[in-house]
C-alpha cells in the first residue's frame, strides 16, 4: 500500500477487500469493515454512510501492518486482539483458542442446566464460557481451569475486564486429581476440552493449523482422551442431578461417547449444532 497516496474509507475499504481476497481469505468484505471499524473506533454502519472521509495517514500505517500480518494468515481476531461472544467482549491473542460460535451454544445449556451457584468449567481457555455464565446469572460463582499458563493469563485479563475476578478461581493444571474441587460439590460442569484428532490437525486451515494452539485443539487419536478423563473422574465431585455438558467434534464421537457408560452418569441430550452437526452432549448425574 503506498503510504502518500489519500485514501477515503469507500477506497480503503476496496483495497484491503483486494489485498485479502488475492491472499485466499474467504470472506474478504466482511474482514474489511472489521479492520476499519476497529481501526477507527467507529461502526459498520459510519463506514458505509462516510464513505468519502479521509483516512489519517497514521492508520494508513497501522493498516498496512494489519494486512501484512492477516495475509500470513494469522487469524483476524488476534491482529485485532479481541473477539465477540455470546454478547460479549473477549480479549484474545497467541497462547488461546479463539472462542467459536458453536460453543455459545454450550453456554445456552449450560445457563438452561445450572440448578445451584457453582460451576467448574474444565478448559477455560480464554476464559468465554465462564465470563458469559457469570455475566448472564449474577449469583453463580466458578473455578476455571487450564493446563495451560499462557491461555490461562487471557482468562484472567477477560475476567478482570469484565469485573468478575472476585466471582473466579483461575485454576492452572494439568491433571484433574490436583484440583481443589470437594466430592458433592458441584452444580455444573461446563467442558470445551480439545477434541480434534490428532492426524487431523494437519488438514486444517492455516489460522488454525499454524496459529492457534495445539495443545487447545488436540485431543488425541480419537480426539477424546480429554473427554474421557473429565467424564470418569467427575461423578462423585457433581451434586446430584447436576449436570455435565461436553463440546465434542461431530456424529464419530457421539457415537462412541453414546455406546459408552460412565459410571453414575446418564448421558441425556446429543444436541446439534445451527449445521446440525452433533456438537454437545449432557449428562446428569444420578
Ligand atoms: N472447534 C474447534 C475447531 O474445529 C476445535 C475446538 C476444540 O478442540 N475444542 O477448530
Amino acid at each position: 500500500m503506498k503510504q502518500n497516496s489519500r485514501l477515503d474509507f469507500a477506497q480503503a475499504r476496496s483495497l484491503i477487500i483486494g489485498e485479502l481476497s488475492s491472499a485466499g481469505i474467504t470472506n474478504p468484505l466482511l474482514e474489511a469493515d472489521m479492520i476499519l471499524s476497529s481501526l477507527l473506533c467507529v461502526t459498520r454502519a459510519y463506514l458505509y454512510t462516510h464513505p468519502e472521509k479521509i483516512l489519517p495517514g497514521t492508520f494508513q500505517r497501522s493498516l498496512s501492518g494489519i494486512l501484512s500480518r492477516r495475509k500470513q494468515r494469522e487469524p483476524l481476531q488476534y491482529i485485532l486482539g479481541f473477539t465477540e461472544f455470546y454478547g460479549y467482549r473477549i480479549s484474545v491473542g497467541h497462547g488461546c483458542l479463539i472462542p467459536r460460535p458453536e460453543t455459545e451454544l454450550l453456554v445456552e445449556y449450560a445457563l438452561e442446566k445450572l440448578g445451584g451457584d457453582y460451576f467448574l468449567d474444565w478448559g477455560t481457555g480464554s476464559g468465554c464460557i465462564s465470563v458469559a455464565m457469570l455475566k448472564e446469572k449474577t449469583s453463580a460463582s466458578c473455578m476455571s481451569v487450564d493446563m495451560s499458563s499462557l491461555a490461562l493469563s487471557w482468562a484472567w485479563k477477560n475476567m478482570k475486564s469484565h469485573c468478575l475476578i472476585d466471582r473466579c478461581l483461575l485454576w492452572h493444571s494439568s491433571s484433574l486429581q490436583d484440583m481443589p474441587v470437594e466430592d458433592l460439590s458441584l452444580d455444573l460442569i461446563v467442558s470445551n476440552p480439545p477434541y480434534v484428532k490428532s492426524d487431523v490437525i494437519e488438514d486444517l486451515m492455516p489460522e488454525v493449523q499454524i496459529f492457534e494452539p495445539r495443545i487447545a485443539l488436540d485431543g488425541g487419536h480419537d480426539g477424546l482422551s480429554l473427554c474421557f478423563q473429565l467424564l470418569g473422574w467427575c461423578a462423585r465431585k457433581l451434586k446430584r442431578d447436576a449436570y455435565v455438558l461436553v463440546e465434542i467434534g461431530g456424529p464419530d464421537q457421539a457415537e462412541i461417547l453414546k455406546n459408552h457408560q460412565f459410571p453414575g452418569l446418564y448421558l441425556e441430550d446429543i444436541i446439534n449444532d445451527l449445521s446440525n452437526i452433533p456438537r454437545m452432549l449432557s449428562w446428569r448425574r444420578v
